[in-house]
C-alpha cells in the first residue's frame, strides 16, 4: 500500500536534493568546525553557506541568523532569552492559539511573577489588533504572536502588529515554523526582531531550527557553552543538519510559486469537495487568509481519532483537531478558543499538503472520505434521527 501524506504540518519529507547534500557531513566531512586543521575547519564555510541560504529566504543579513536544535529551542531562547535580557519589564503578550512551544514557556514565566496576557481569537482565528493595542505597555517585556496558525493555517497580521509592538517599546518574537517556506517573507522590510523556523517543516530534517535576531536585539543566550554561533548559542553545530536546512531553504525560495499554485489548487479541490460530499461538516478557520497547503474540517457527530483510523487503512496520513490525554479526547485549545463547539471540535481533521502531493493522490481521499464519514455516522449515537 501506498503511503498519502497529508500531514506536512506535522512533519515533512526531507527533499532529495537535501538528502544528497547533507549525506557527506554525515559520512566524510565529519569534522568539527572549531577544529584547527584542516580537515574539521574546512565545514566551516558550509555552515557559512547555510546561513546565507536561510537568509537569503528570509531576506535578511545572514549575521542575523542562530542555528538552534528545533523550533521549540528557537521559541524557548527567543522568550527566556529576552526576559532574561529586559529584566525591568514584567509582561508578556501572546494569544491563545500558539503552539505549546510558545504557550508553556510564557505561561511557565507566571510562576517567575510575570503577567502573561493571551489574547482572545474571533470565530475565524484571528486577533483583534485594537486588543493588542490596549494590551501592550511600557511595562511589556515581549510580544510573541505566531505568523500562521499550524492547526488551521491562519495567517497573523503580523508586520502591523511588529510596527504597534515597536511604537510602545517592546520585542516582538513570531514563531514563523509554518509559515517559512510556504508564504514569502521580508524581514528586511520588517520590524520583527525574532523570528523562529523549524528545519523538519520544509523539507530538511528534524534536529535543526533558525532564531532570526535583528541586528541591535537585546537578547541573552538560552543555552550556554562554547562560543559557537558568536556567542549566541553553544553547542557544536549540527553540520550536515545546516547544510541541509541552507539547501531546503534554496528549494523553498524557487517553489513559493508552486506553493501558492499548484498545492493550493489540491488544497482547494480536497477541500471543496469534501465540504460537498459530505454533510454536516464546516471549515474551520479563515478560506481566505491562511496558509495554502492547510485545510481543517470539522465533521459533527463523530471522533477525529475515528476518521484518521480509517483513513490509515488506506495508508492515507492527517491530524486530528484532538489529543488523547490521560485517557479523555480533548479537543484542540486552537478551535476552543475559536468557539467551535465541542462536538465539531472532536470530530475535526487537518489536512495538510506539500509540494511532494498529487492530483491522483487527492483523488483518491476524495473518493474515500465520504465512505468513511458514512460509516462512522451510522454507528454514531449522536447522529440526529438515529
Ligand atoms: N511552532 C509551531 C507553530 C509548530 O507547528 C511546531 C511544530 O509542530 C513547533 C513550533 C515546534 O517545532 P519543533 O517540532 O521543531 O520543535
Amino acid at each position: 500500500m501506498e503511503t498519502i501524506y497529508l500531514d506536512n504540518n506535522a512533519t515533512s519529507k526531507v527533499a532529495p536534493e537535501v538528502l544528497e547534500e547533507m549525506l557527506p557531513y554525515l559520512r566524510d566531512l565529519y569534522g568539527n568546525p572549531s577544529s584547527m586543521h584542516t580537515f574539521g575547519g574546512q565545514v566551516a564555510r558550509n555552515i557559512r553557506q547555510g546561513r546565507e541560504r536561510v537568509a537569503a529566504l528570509l531576506k535578511c543579513d545572514p549575521a542575523e541568523i542562530i542555528f538552534t536544535s528545533c523550533g521549540t529551542e528557537s521559541d524557548n531562547t527567543a522568550i527566556k532569552g529576552t526576559l532574561a535580557a529586559v529584566p525591568n519589564k514584567r509582561k508578556i503578550i501572546t494569544t491563545r492559539v500558539e503552539h505549546p512551544a510558545v504557550l508553556t514557556a510564557c505561561r511557565e514565566m507566571e510562576n517567575h511573577g510575570y503577567t502573561v496576557i493571551e489574547l482572545a481569537v474571533d470565530e475565524k482565528g484571528q486577533i483583534d489588533l485594537d486588543e493588542l493595542i490596549d494590551a501592550v505597555d511600557d511595562d511589556t517585556a515581549l510580544v510573541s504572536i505566531m505568523y500562521a496558525n499550524n492547526e488551521t493555517g491562519v495567517i497573523f497580521p503580523i508586520d502591523k502588529i511588529a510596527e504597534i509592538v515597536q511604537q510602545e517599546g517592546a520585542i516582538f518574537h513570531t514563531d514563523a515554523v509554518q509559515a517559512v517556506g510556504k508564504i514569502p517573507l521580508n524581514l528586511n522590510e520588517s520590524k520583527i526582531d525574532l523570528l523562529s523556523i523549524s528545519g523538519h517543516k520544509l523539507h530538511a530534517p528534524k534536529g535543526v531550527g533558525v532564531l532570526y535576531v535583528k541586528k541591535g536585539t537585546r537578547l541573552s543566550p538560552f543555552m550556554v557553552g562554547g562560543h559557537q554561533e558568536a556567542g549566541r548559542r553553544a553547542g557544536t553545530e549540527n553540520v550536515a543538519g545546516i547544510v541541509a536546512l541552507g539547501k531546503a531553504c534554496e528549494l523553498a525560495a524557487t517553489n513559493l510559486d508552486e506553493e501558492n499554485t499548484k498545492v493550493k489548487n489540491l488544497r482547494d479541490k480536497l477541500e471543496n469537495t469534501i465540504l460537498k460530499s459530505c454533510l454536516q461538516c464546516r471549515l474551520n478557520g479563515d478560506k481566505d487568509n491562511r496558509l495554502p497547503n492547510t485545510s481543517n474540517i470539522s465533521f459533527e457527530f463523530i471522533e477525529g481519532e475515528a476518521i484518521l483510523l480509517l483513513l490509515d487503512r488506506f495508508g492515507i496520513c492527517a491530524s486530528s483537531g484532538s489529543a488523547c490525554t490521560s485517557g479523555s479526547l480533548e479537543p484542540s485549545h486552537v478551535l476552543r478558543a475559536m468557539g467551535v463547539p465541542f462536538t465539531a471540535a472532536h470530530g475535526s481533521i487537518r489536512f495538510s499538503l506539500s509540494r511532494y502531493n498529487t492530483e491522483k493522490e487527492i483523488e483518491f481521499v476524495i473518493e474515500k472520505m465520504p465512505e468513511i464519514v458514512n460509516r462512522l455516522r451510522q454507528l454514531s449515537p449522536f447522529v440526529a434521527g438515529q
